[in-house]
C-alpha cells in the first residue's frame, strides 16, 4: 500500500437497477483500524454500496481499490481472498453445524487460504492459519463455552456473534457489518459495541457498519458518511452529522 492510500477506496460508484439509479457516484474511504458508519434514509443505497464492495454486485461506473489494488471487476471470491469479509442482515450460518465448525469454515476465506469463501466442503483449513487463531477468536467473542453447541439451538444474539467470528476467521482487513444490531436486545447491543471496538483495536480491521440503531452507529464510529439518493451528502464527525440541515432533510424525506 502506498503512503496515504486508504485500506479501501471507492470512487464515483454508479449502480443502476434497470430504470433506477441506486448509487449515483458515491465515494467511500476506509482506513485500517477505523470504524466508518454508513447511514442514510431507507433506499439511499447503503446496502447496495456494501454489496458492491463485497463483490455481490458490480458497479456500472467508478472504481474500487483495496490497498491500492484495483478490485473493481474482481469476483466476490477474489475479494474475500484479498481480505474483504462481511456479515449479513439475515444470518447465513450452517445451523446444523457447531459454533467451532462454523468458524472453521470461515478460515477458508482467509487471504492466505486455499478457497474463495465459506463453503462447507472447502477442504482442509490452510496450514498457515493456526488453530490457536480460532480458539482466540472464540475466546474474544465469548463463544468458548458454546463452541461445541449446534448453532441453530443458540439464541439469536449468540448466533450473530458466531457470524462475526466466522467473518473474522479469514483474517480480513475490511469487515462489512450489515445491520449487526438487528434483532438484538439492549444488553446484546452494548456487547456488540465492545466487540466492534475490540475488532478494530486488536485486529486492526477497517470496519464499515450499517445499522438502523443510530445510537449504535454514531456511538461506535470514528467517522460517518451519510448517503441520500445514492450520493454522499455528508462525511465527517458522527456528532456533526445531524447538525447538517441537508442530513435532517434527507431523513425527513424533504
Ligand atoms: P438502503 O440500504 O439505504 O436502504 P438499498 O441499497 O437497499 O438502500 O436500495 C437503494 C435503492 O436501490 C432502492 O431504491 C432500492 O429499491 C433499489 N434496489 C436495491 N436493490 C435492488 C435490486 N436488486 N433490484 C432493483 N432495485 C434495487
Amino acid at each position: 500500500p502506498g503512503t496515504g492510500e486508504p485500506l479501501l477506496r471507492v470512487t464515483g460508484a454508479v449502480k443502476r437497477f434497470s430504470g433506477l439509479t441506486a448509487l449515483a457516484g458515491a465515494d467511500l474511504t476506509l482506513a485500517a483500524g477505523e470504524v466508518l458508519g454508513l447511514i442514510g434514509p431507507n433506499g439511499s443505497g447503503k446496502t447496495t454500496l456494501v454489496n458492491c464492495v463485497s463483490g455481490a454486485l458490480r458497479i456500472d461506473e467508478g472504481e474500487i481499490r483495496l490497498r491500492g489494488r484495483d478490485v473493481t471487476r474482481a469476483s466476490r471470491a477474489r475479494r474475500a481472498r484479498s481480505g474483504i469479509a462481511r456479515t449479513f442482515q439475515n444470518l447465513k450460518l450452517f445451523g446444523d453445524l457447531t459454533v467451532r465448525e462454523n468458524v472453521l469454515v470461515g478460515r477458508n476465506a482467509s487471504p492466505r487460504g486455499p478457497s474463495g469463501g465459506p463453503s462447507r466442503d472447502g477442504g482442509a483449513a490452510p496450514a498457515e492459519t493456526p488453530k490457536d487463531d480460532v480458539e482466540g477468536l472464540l475466546r474474544d467473542l465469548r463463544l468458548e463455552h458454546v463452541a461445541r453447541e449446534i448453532v441453530s439451538t443458540l439464541s439469536y444474539g449468540t448466533q450473530r456473534r458466531v457470524e462475526i467470528a466466522r467473518a473474522l476467521a479469514g483474517n480480513p482487513r475490511v469487515l462489512l457489518l450489515d445491520e449487526p444490531a438487528a434483532g438484538l436486545n439492549d444488553g446484546e447491543t452494548a456487547e456488540l459495541k465492545d466487540l466492534i471496538h475490540l475488532i478494530r483495536t486488536e485486529r486492526g480491521c477497517g470496519v464499515l457498519v450499517i445499522d438502523h440503531d443510530m445510537n449504535l452507529v454514531l456511538g461506535i464510529s470514528d467517522r460517518v458518511q451519510v448517503l441520500d439518493e445514492g450520493t454522499v451528502i455528508f462525511e465527517g464527525e458522527p456528532r456533526e452529522a445531524f447538525e447538517q440541515p441537508r442530513v435532517v432533510a434527507a431523513y425527513l424525506g424533504a
